[in-house]
């Protein structure tokens, strides 16, 4: 059986890695990309150059996206959108849930559907059925395109609503962006002292494993019990002070360390000290519970 012919729009790092991963699996792929001269070595590969983004968008029904954000896929489809009707956008731009809802009913209007992606490794894992991909939109579409999307990644689907997979890649991002910053200021304050990356590196793994920690608090979290049992919250000032003094006295940037006091010393003088640290996701919400 023939295999389903896609169109990729956006060919940097991330969408080259899916123009090679369908070409690799006999996809027939058309692609387009602001900067031409990108396309060259994917043509050369075996891919079609689209002459124009509209050309590349009435090639074929499954239109994969790949762009900085949401901003880049107006700026190319608005223009050429006349031949979106009956197109399936499988935008896997990340961006955030209201820009993904705004945009599958802005498809809508234009006669497409959307599918929202959210993909969960570096292009090295792309092509590799052990890394995922998130989707969220309508379910019907995303089962009738499942085997082809598979070819990137395995696929995670989130439910019917657009933002689903926006809201799942961010929180995502969150733990990882502030964990990788995290594991990064400790290295710096270790370069001070000396130690080197690679000799502090098993430390930090130890410190980063925090599978244990999350299965103990996270049905804690959900019955919204935040006993101090285990940990107090003025124990939590205390060590955190201590990691801000050990930075400064480092000749380091205490910025990370200092925001996590503060929002422990407001816990603090919100009445929590002797409840968990985890009483603090009420003093993110805003809210004294
Ligand atoms: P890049 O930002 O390197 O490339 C994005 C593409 O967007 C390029 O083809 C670029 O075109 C195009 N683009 C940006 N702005 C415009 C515009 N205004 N008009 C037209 N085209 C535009 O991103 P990546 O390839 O690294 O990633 C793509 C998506 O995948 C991003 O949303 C990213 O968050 C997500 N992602 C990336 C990961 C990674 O490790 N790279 C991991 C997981 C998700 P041009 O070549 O002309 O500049």
């Amino acid at each position: 059986m023939s295999k389903q012919a896609v169109t990729v729009i956006g060919l940097g790092p991330m969408g080259s890695a899916m123009v090679r991963a369908y070409l690799a699996q006999g996809h027939p792929v058309t692609v387009w990309n602001r900067t031409a001269s990108r396309a060259d070595e994917l043509v050369a590969e075996g891919a079609v150059r689209a002459a124009s983004a509209g050309a590349a968008v009435a090639a074929n029904e499954l239109v994969v996206l790949s762009l900085t954000d949401y901003e880049a896929m107006y700026a190319i489809l608005e223009p050429v959108s006349d031949s979106l009707s009956g197109r399936v956008i499988v935008n896997l731009t990340s961006d955030t849930p209201e820009k993904a809802r705004a945009a599958a009913k802005w498809a809508a209007r234009h006669g497409a559907e959307h599918l929202t992606g959210g993909v969960l490794t570096p292009p090295s894992g792309i092509g590799n059925p052990e890394f995922s991909t998130l989707y969220s939109g309508p379910r019907k579409t995303f089962e009738a395109h499942r085997d082809t999307l598979e070819v990137l990644t395995a696929t995670d689907y989130r439910g019917e609503d657009a933002g689903l997979a926006a809201l799942y890649y961010q929180l995502n991002m969150d733990v990882f962006r502030t964990s990788m910053l995290a594991c990064l200021h400790a290295f710096t304050v270790a370069e001070a002292h000396g130690i080197k990356a690679t000799d502090l590196l098993p430390y930090v793994k130890n410190a980063a494993a925090l599978d244990q920690f999350l299965d103990f608090y996270a049905p804690r979290l959900d019955a919204g019990e935040h006993p101090g049992d285990v940990d107090r919250l003025a124990m939590g000032v205390a060590s955190v002070d201590h990691i801000v003094h050990t930075t400064k006295d480092a000749g380091i940037d205490a910025a990370l360390p200092e925001a996590v006091l503060e929002i422990f010393r407001r816990g603090v003088a919100a009445g929590h000290g002797a409840d968990s640290f985890t009483s603090l996701a009420g003093t993110l919400r805003g809210a004294r519970k």
